[in-house]
């Protein structure tokens, strides 16, 4: 399994972290983890294009995490080139109804001419997708979110909180993954709500023992030496705080 960090920030534009976005690749299959804009963009960085992703899971539908969706769907209908493969889209409850507004305020322009998709709403528990069986569960930031465990043939686990704050259901989640991507939105003493700060990072890292812990989601006021320093002081396995473009291989 290879997992690429495709954008290490936020909401906030940046000329350094993209807003978030992981690609996972496994026997072929390249398969999205959230959509946020200018991910399009950090895929033609590897040489992808939008023929070649097979899978989109959405952690939430806030725009930094999704919003590629739509120059990617307008962009699959490209006549000379338009997109031939199926797409599947996974997420948590409520995506659907938020998908087919977004159809409508588009009229046909997004509609795909020569390929045909299909949303899985998931809740939590376990589904198998090509060769990962994942495991989804509700996290604390809003009603839609979802964080994922994927598992793949090998026995390999990469899990990723998409947007959470400190939870019992992300320790789970977590829990002796081999590689763990979490959130960690702003610094100590400056935490906002549905979202976590190093120290709350750090104990869930620990308390979920996962082997390896890759932070990410950080905004403008992040210093990464202090964040370093605080979470490896909780946190025992190895860390690595995300920039864009970090691969991993499991
Ligand atoms: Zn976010
Ligand atoms: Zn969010």
């Amino acid at each position: 399994m290879k997992v690429t960090i495709l954008g290490s920030g936020t909401a906030v534009p940046s000329l350094e972290r993209n807003s978030s976005g992981v690609l996972v690749q496994e026997e072929g299959i390249n398969t999205l983890v959230d959509f946020g804009y200018g991910t399009l963009k950090q895929l033609l960085h590897l040489g992808i294009t939008y023929h070649e992703i097979d899978r989109i899971f959405f952690t939430h539908n806030h725009p930094d995490h999704m919003c590629d969706l739509i120059p990617f769907m307008f962009g699959a209908r490209y006549f000379p080139s338009a997109r031939e493969k199926d797409l599947e889209i996974v997420a948590g409850p409520g995506f659907q109804k938020f998908f087919d507004k977004l159809m409508s305020a588009f009229g046909h322009w997004l509609l795909p001419t020569k390929y045909n998709f299909h949303i899985t709403e998931i809740d939590e528990g376990s589904k198998n997708f090509g060769s990962h069986q994942v495991t989804f569960k509700k996290v604390r930031h809003i009603e839609m979110s979802r964080g994922y465990r994927f598992v793949n043939s090998t026995g390999k686990s990469l899990v990723l909180s998409g947007d959470t704050d400190y939870c019992q259901e992300m320790i789970e989640l977590g829990r002796g993954a081999d590689l763990m991507i979490l959130e960690c939105a702003m610094p100590d003493g400056e935490k906002i709500p549905g979202h976590l700060v190093p120290s709350l990072a750090g104990k869930l890292a620990e308390e979920a023992r996962c082997k390896t812990l890759c932070l990410t989601h950080f905004y403008p006021p992040c210093d990464l030496h202090a964040m370093h320093e605080t979470v490896s002081a909780l946190f025992k396995g190895e860390l690595f705080l995300a920039h864009d473009l970090l691969e991993f291989e499991l």
